[in-house]
């Protein structure tokens, strides 16, 4: 590559969000999609059944261009690719888009682009008012689908993106999953998109296809132009548009050891995570959905820690029958061959709730009914969903996980109801594994101090940091202003876990930690040291996190976290744990700037 060092001006750059990792430096592709005007027009009474039946065609040419953008994937093996089209093709064919501009051309004779429009608005508002990843993703699926649909409508080819340059930099305002099919036969060395965000479709295809990528750049487009060069970090979720001789010269570095480091982490997938004094660590992937289960084996996943299965029941406006989950589990349980899939019932409520969940209207909705609460206005919610869980558990290795418990009297009413559950299915004669363990999630501070005696109950503990310290030290985990004090770190939270560990180990029954703390490398000998031997994550993180535990002892770890445990503030935890860790494992914790 031959970059001109003439400029002295230093490059300009972007921050976003990194959702693949790399560092890569090429010269800028910029795909701009024409804005689409979409017309309006009403319709005499006998254009209508011909409008609707336009309408038709546009989704059918979609589903189509779906398959054959399927079957370019197929070649390439990648299954978590294939999974999100055909997750887009399952969207075209749900009475949301398939159904509802169709009324409105009939309704209010409406043209087929307006009436889509308008669907589209009306979806994206309902998902708009939701928060949390799966909502954004559902947000920018739409907006894929939804474009593919109009263009087909309005006759719009856009540009294909077979002829853009090998090997260079695409910068686009988005692109669909569709879109990236052409990089198994047209590579860029990296992409950077002004919208999109980690949860994103286009985030996950970037990761499987192992291409570095920078999302949310806002402005992107109005910087990097046609020609430039442009470095691409895709672990910082930064972009810099036309570096100077020093920056490039930093980057290319960067580029090279970051190369090394991953070919390093890579070679650990297939080792186990052992401690140098020989104890065994459980490292699992959390998943939302199928689509992501080859992350699993790719990064040494020993099987799904946490199956959130809220997104089920989102884009939808009924919720989702017996059979309908039960062929998404059996597909689940089928494509993950690496180790047991624990399932989650929903955890419904507080920021994540479909338009029919019953209690949308609550004052305080983190402290209202989720998830087994919704049970005392509506039992099939959940029995539909267990039945399924129990039908699925005939396919491969199954482990039930209740969210959201907060003492001994709720666990025991579910037990009842699965007793139920289980004796109705013998008497149907219906196929299904009775024996799949039990397990709670320990994520409320009630639950914490009343472990021992849950512990009595069921077969296995999960602990969910993600909302134990939002309960714990009431605050809002996603209230960005609060963030300083919503800390790991807290010492309450060391002492609730220690303590759940120490009760789960006097029975004993595992201990899993399945919130983000457990793919922070800075706490995974803290962890260790507190008594955990699972811990289960986003599948990327586990490399680092088993690099860690495979040069580490349990004797230093449980050193560690008895100094941890005398501090009286979250301040000085950190003044214990991350000078520790800096020190033990330079490599992973230098600045990288
Ligand atoms: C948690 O609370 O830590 C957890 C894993 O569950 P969720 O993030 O889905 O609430
Ligand atoms: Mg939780």
């Amino acid at each position: 590559m031959s970059l001109s060092t003439e400029k002295s001006e230093k490059g300009v750059i972007l921050h976003g969000i990194g959702v693949s990792p790399g560092i890569r430096i090429g010269r800028v592709e910029a795909i701009e999609y024409e804005k689409l005007k979409v017309p309006w027009s009403e319709l005499a009474g006998e254009q209508v059944e011909l409008e609707a039946a336009r309408y038709d065609q546009a989704v059918t040419r979609a589903i189509d261009q779906l398959e054959r953008q399927k079957r370019r994937v197929n070649r390439h093996s990648s299954e978590e690719h294939y999974f999100i089209l055909e997750a887009h093709q399952y969207m075209l064919k749900d009475d949301m888009l398939a159904a509802e501009p169709s009324k409105l051309i009939r309704d209010h004779h409406f043209n087929a682009e307006w009436a889509l429009k308008i669907t589209l608005e009306r979806l994206n508002d309902n998902f708009s008012r939701m928060d949390g990843e799966m909502a954004r993703k559902r947000i920018t699926d739409l907006a894929d689908v939804g474009r593919r649909v109009m263009e087909n409508l309005m006759g719009v080819r856009r540009r294909a993106l077979n002829d853009i340059r090998a090997d260079s930099i695409l910068v686009a305002h988005t692109i669909t999953p569709g879109d990236a099919t052409h990089f198994y036969s047209h590579p860029v060395r990296g992409f950077a998109l002004e919208v999109g965000g980690k949860a994103s479709h286009i985030a996950i295809v970037a990761r499987s296809m192992e291409i570095p990528a920078v999302l949310g750049l806002e402005n992107l487009l109005t910087v990097a132009k046609q020609g430039d060069w442009l470095v691409i970090d895709g672990s910082r979720g930064l972009v810099v548009v036309n570096p100077d001789a020093e920056q490039l010269d930093r980057y290319r570095k960067k580029e090279a050891s970051y190369d090394d480091w991953n070919e390093r982490l890579h070679v650990n997938r297939d080792l186990p995570a052992v401690t140098q004094d020989g104890v065994r660590i459980v490292l699992k992937g959390n998943i939302e959905s199928v689509e992501e289960t080859p992350t699993l084996a790719e990064h040494g996943a020993e099987g799904v820690g946490l199956f959130r299965t809220e997104f089920m029941y989102m884009d939808r406006t009924r919720p989702p029958t017996e059979d309908e989950h039960y062929a998404y589990y059996r597909r689940l349980v089928e494509s993950c061959d690496c180790g047991p899939v624990t399932i989650r019932t929903m955890d419904i409520g507080s920021d994540k709730y479909p338009a029919y969940w019953p209690y949308v209207d609550e004052a305080n909705p983190a402290l209202g009914c989720r998830a087994i609460r919704g049970i005392a206005r509506d039992r099939q919610f959940f029995v539909d969903q267990i039945r399924a869980i129990y039908r699925a558990g005939v396919h491969g290795d199954v482990k039930l996980l209740l969210p959201f418990i907060s003492g001994v009297a709720e666990v025991d009413d579910v037990k009842v109801l699965l007793e139920d559950v289980l004796k109705n299915m013998r008497e149907e004669g219906a196929e299904f594994n009775p024996d799949i363990p039990l397990g709670v999630m320990i994520e409320l501070p009630s639950a914490a101090i009343v472990s021992d005696h849950l512990a009595t109950r069921v077969d296995y503990f999960s602990i969910g940091t993600n909302d134990l310290i939002q309960y714990t030290l009431a605050v809002d985990r996603d209230a960005d202003q609060l963030s300083t004090l919503y800390n790991p770190l807290h010492p309450a939270i060391l002492r609730m876990i220690k303590m759940t560990c120490d009760h789960a180990a006097r029975v004993p029954i595992p201990v899993a930690l399945c919130g983000e703390m457990a793919s922070e490398m800075e706490y995974t000998l803290l962890l260790l040291g507190l008594g955990l031997r699972e811990l289960d994550m986003p599948a990327s993180a586990i490399p680092s996190v088993k690099e860690i535990i495979r040069a580490s002892t349990l004797a230093e770890a449980r050193e560690l976290a008895e100094r941890a445990l005398l501090c009286q503030t979250a301040d000085e935890v950190e003044d214990v744990v991350f000078p520790y860790m800096a020190h033990r494992f330079p490599s992973f914790f230098e600045d990288i700037d």
